[in-house]
């Protein structure tokens, strides 16, 4: 088993002897995001967080001062360090050639869930749903945002959607942990599994696998696009939530809107090693440097924070003079509504504002109480062996052959391509953009120039690595070429691919 970040942190502890604060890795970002740092720091001094800030700088100007990912070394030795990083959002420069500083920081801290609560603080802040108190746990390094992207033809563009079963398991399992843990009654995972049979379906199929460990707890499963148009509309029906990673972008997004607004609502992004909080929303450029910015997001995500590194007392104290605040009325810009608030202030009016009512509890909300929660990275996820430790037999049974052609009909591809196909791996389909053309192909189909040629071998007999390179020869020689090629497996017997549409 891995050490967890609980055990780092213990270590450091008792090897400060009495001096028991906990470093913390701090970036202030881009735009509003020094404002509402400010803000934050400010709440958490007043409330006795022993905690000991390592301050970094990343986002924008290092992007601009020519590192392309935006961060410097001497930053991830900090996190290194410490393994906590408390961090304000950050302004991805537009255009090509940066790549997102968020999925770098998930990816390369291994921070597979991102738990983004969305709850609704009615009658104090404008909601069309009073009982909201929704958790997303989103799978945060795989899926779309592999990032692997490539040109194929002057038509057409790919995105590779990567999905592992140790991916897949770990999430899941954490949010059944989460829902144990804090008491949640049921999960509900989202996945398009109807389309996505592969990648979505592992998701969905590891999610029954592992939900069966948890009897007490209430499963379900809703198609992504209902499930986030039930989002919006009757989020009461959720507890917690487990999706992959862009479903679970888009979800949050909905979630916390629904809830009252992007600006309150925080996150963690936890991983077995370290953990990252930060607000859900950006750095919202449009209002920086005013001083009218909303810290809650990130001051929440700050109590999360507490609460991962073991202060639960603080974390309390700071949550309910939060929720005091907000029932009292006091309000930034982007929660003021006269029908609910009673003082418009700023970001710094606002931290002065929670520090003023620390100690006391609200009024009509329900104290929060953390004294029993473990933090969230304790929660068991790397203890289980994976069920991909079995190996299964791979058999090789054909390959599917993408080429880039814009030399005729299909039926002129076909004709050469046949050819190169022998009665031992024979070609059986051609299809475009996903779509059968070929045999039998309908004329309405439209075709762009990036065609995937199919080499099956008869009743699934067994092909060799040597057969399929001289395959590829063939191809090369013949003119047609080739541009990616795909192997087509069956794992114990069963296909590891997927038909075309229409086969
Ligand atoms: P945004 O979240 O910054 O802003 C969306 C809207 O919400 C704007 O109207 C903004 O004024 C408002 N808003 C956001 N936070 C607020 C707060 N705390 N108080 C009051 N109002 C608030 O989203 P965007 O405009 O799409 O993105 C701006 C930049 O932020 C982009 O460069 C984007 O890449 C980046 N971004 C960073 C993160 C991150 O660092 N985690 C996340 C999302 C977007």
């Amino acid at each position: 088993m891995s050490t967890t970040l609980g055990g780092v942190l213990e270590k450091k502890a008792s090897v400060a002897g009495s001096v028991t604060k906990i470093p913390v890795t701090v970036a202030y970002g881009d735009g509003i995001g020094p404002e509402i740092m400010r803000a934050t720091l400010r709440v958490l001094e007043a409330a006795g967080a022993a905690l000991e800030y390592d301050e970094i700088e990343m986002g924008e100007a290092v992007y601009k001062s020519g590192l392309t990912a935006g961060i410097p070394e001497s930053a991830w030795e900090s996190i290194d360090k410490t393994r906590v990083l408390l961090k304000a959002p950050i302004t991805t420069p537009q255009g090509g050639g940066y790549k997102s500083l968020n999925v770098t920081l998930r990816k390369t801290l291994g921070l597979y869930a991102n738990v983004r609560p969305a709850v609704s603080y009615a009658p104090y802040v404008r909601t069309h749903h009073p009982k909201m108190d929704v958790v997303i746990v989103r799978e945060n390094e795989e899926d779309l945002y592999a990032g692997i992207e490539h040109q194929q033809t002057d038509e057409v563009v790919q995105c590779l959607k990567l999905v592992s079963r140790p991916g897949c398991e770990r999430v899941v399992r954490y949010a059944f942990e989460y829902a144990r843990q804090n008491k949640r009654k049921k999960v509900t995972c989202m996945s398009k599994d109807n389309i996505m049979k592969r990648t979505d379906g592992l998701f969905h199929s590891v999610f029954d696998e592992i939900g069966a460990e948890y009897p007490e707890i209430e499963k379900d499963h809703l198609i992504i696009d209902i499930g986030a148009a039930r989002m919006a509309d009757t989020p009461e029906m959720f507890d917690v939530v487990v999706t992959m990673n862009l479903y679970g972008d888009i979800l949050s997004d909905i979630a916390a809107q629904v809830a009252g607004s992007v600006g309150i609502a925080p996150s963690a992004n936890i991983g077995n090693r370290a953990a990252m909080f930060e607000a859900i929303h950006g750095s919202a450029p449009q209002i920086a440097g005013q001083g009218v910015a909303n810290p809650s997001g990130l001051l929440l995500s700050a109590v999360m924070m507490l609460v991962h590194v073991g202060q639960n007392e603080i974390a309390e104290r700071v949550h309910n003079a939060w929720l005091r605040t907000i029932e009292e009325g006091i309000h930034t810009g982007d929660l003021f509504d006269e029908r609910y608030s009673k003082v418009k202030v700023g970001t710094e009016e606002f931290a002065s504002a929670v520090i003023d009512r620390l100690g006391q509890e609200p009024l009509h909300f329900k104290p929060v109480r953390y004294e029993e929660k473990a933090p969230l990275n304790t929660l068991k996820t790397d203890t289980v062996e994976s069920q991909s430790a079995t190996i299964a037999k791979k058999t090789l049974v054909g390959i599917d052959v993408f080429v880039h052609w814009n030399g005729g009909s299909v039926e002129e591809l076909a004709t050469r391509v046949k050819e190169i196909g022998n009665s031992n791996l024979p070609m059986t389909m051609i299809t475009n953009r996903g779509v059968k053309v070929w045999p039998h192909g309908h004329a309405e189909t439209f075709c762009t120039d990036h065609w995937r040629c199919r080499f099956h071998a008869e009743d699934d007999h067994e092909v060799s690595s040597r057969a399929v390179l001289e395959l590829l020869e063939q191809m090369d020689a013949s003119g047609v070429g080739f541009i990616k090629t795909e192997n087509l497996y069956l794992f114990d017997g069963k296909p590891g691919y997927s038909l075309g549409q229409g086969q």
